[in-house]
């Protein structure tokens, strides 16, 4: 006889989003089951940058990245897990014109919201990246207040935390099938398991769409596959540099150990998003070609090793939040290359509507909705389809 299961919220996806939003319920008095393919953070979340940022153009993304860094000052006595914070700050390097037009309504923004961002010229930009060219630059957006982590530990902490609000965390549990009855799903099959469930979160990431496939739904969202690359030297040594991501060039950057981790904006499409994805040597040029150029003296640097990830956007670089499709199959997914900024400072409003209560932010931007009207306005500072199509920016 196959074991069952019966839950209020089932939770499928144990990456940054899933946890998060478990914790929240769980937190809220709710009795939740998390159901993950694989290991906890075995999706994007454990494969990404590190990046934390309160840099958005959206007011509701701007405030869910301020909780979100909010949560990093208490973190490691909140869960036990050093997250590895480290607040060097992080910049935005443009060339003026449409990408200067985007950063300047931007930074408006954020300090409308309390966020301490600010423009800057050249000189303070290279004393903050020793090393760097600024031959084709007029400046940058610098968060002084931002900064990256080990997305790993931060992963691991949430989970830890969801445990022990009396979350139970299925490893090694896909979502093989979905039962529907007039208008609700009333249960999964999951790695022999069948739990019966009040409500379904789909938290898959960009596997979400597969997910919603089950119940016969599309969610606009594509995996694309993007690539890092760990260098040994830095341009600093002794120091953190900020978080760097050069509009002009489609690079990234920021310190890593005695080295940096390096990346691009270069994000092709992958249909049918395989469970993991390799590493592409092939794609190395093309980013010693940018460091290089932005870093000449990263020449003599080596190459350590280097990872790929699929990075899931939707049409607008917003992600979906909300119920969707059915009467009750809440999505959180299509973070668009900021699931790590925005996921833990929005987890606590889901989880709040999830329960039928009023969010204390506005969700309603980030609606499946909104795409069939277009969209809201896409994510302009960096999103993940936005930098594919070269079109990263807030339109005027
Ligand atoms: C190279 C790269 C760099 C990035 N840099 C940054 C950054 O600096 N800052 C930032 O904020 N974001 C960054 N991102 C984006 C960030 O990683 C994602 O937005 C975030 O991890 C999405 O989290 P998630 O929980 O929605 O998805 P995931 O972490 O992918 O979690 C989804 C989970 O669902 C599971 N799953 C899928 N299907 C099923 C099923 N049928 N049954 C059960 N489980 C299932 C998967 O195994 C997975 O663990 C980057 C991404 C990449 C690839």
């Amino acid at each position: 006889m196959s074991e069952k299961l019966t839950t209020e919220v089932l939770v499928v996806g144990a990456g940054i989003a899933g946890t998060t939003v478990a914790l929240a319920l769980a937190r809220s008095g709710a009795n939740v089951v998390v159901a993950e393919r694989g290991a906890v953070c075995s999706g994007s979340s454990g494969l990404n940058a590190g990046g934390l940022r309160q840099q958005f153009t959206q007011a509701t993304s701007i405030e869910a990245g301020k909780d979100t860094i909010r949560q990093m000052k208490t973190f490691q006595d909140d869960y036990g897990i050093d997250p590895s914070f480290r607040q060097a700050g992080y910049l935005f390097l443009h060339n003026g014109g449409r990408h200067l037009a985007t950063l300047e309504r931007a930074v408006a923004t954020q300090n409308r919201h309390g966020v301490d961002t600010r423009l800057i010229g050249l000189e303070e930009l290279r004393e903050l990246v020793p090393g760097i060219n600024t031959d084709d630059l007029e400046g940058a957006a610098y968060g002084p207040t931002d900064g990256y982590m080990d997305p790993n530990s931060m992963v691991a902490g949430y989970a830890a935390g969801a445990r022990r609000a009396g979350v139970k965390i299925l490893q090694e549990h896909p979502v093989e099938s979905i039962e529907t009855s007039g208008g609700r799903v009333t249960g999964v099959r999951a790695g022999g398991v069948s739990i019966a469930c009040d409500v379904l979160v789909n938290a898959a990431g960009a596997w979400s769409p597969a997910l919603a496939a089950l119940y016969g739904a599309t969610l606009p969202i594509k995996a694309r596959r993007n690539q890092i690359f760990v260098l040994d030297q830095t341009p600093a040594p002794g120091r953190l540099i900020p978080l760097t991501i050069d509009l002009v060039t489609g690079l990234y950057f920021h310190s890593e150990g005695s080295g940096i981790v390096s990346g691009y904006a270069e994000a092709p499409e992958i249909p049918d998003a395989p469970p993991s994805i390799a590493c592409d040597w092939d794609d190395l040029p093309m980013l010693v070609e940018r460091l290089i150029h932005r870093v000449p003296k990263l020449e003599s640097a080596g190459v350590t090793h280097g990872w790929a990830g699929l990075i899931e956007t939707t049409p607008d670089d917003n992600p979906i939040v909300g119920w969707t499709h059915l009467g009750n199959v809440y999505t959180v997914a299509g973070f668009s290359g900021h699931g790590m900024c925005l996921a833990p400072g929005l987890a606590p409003h889901i989880a709040a509507e999830i329960r039928g209560a009023t969010p204390g932010l506005d969700l309603d931007i980030y609606r499946l909705e909104r795409l069939d009207a277009g969209g809201v306005e896409p994510e302009g500072v960096w999103g993940g389809e936005g930098i594919s199509r070269g079109t990263a920016e807030v339109p005027a």
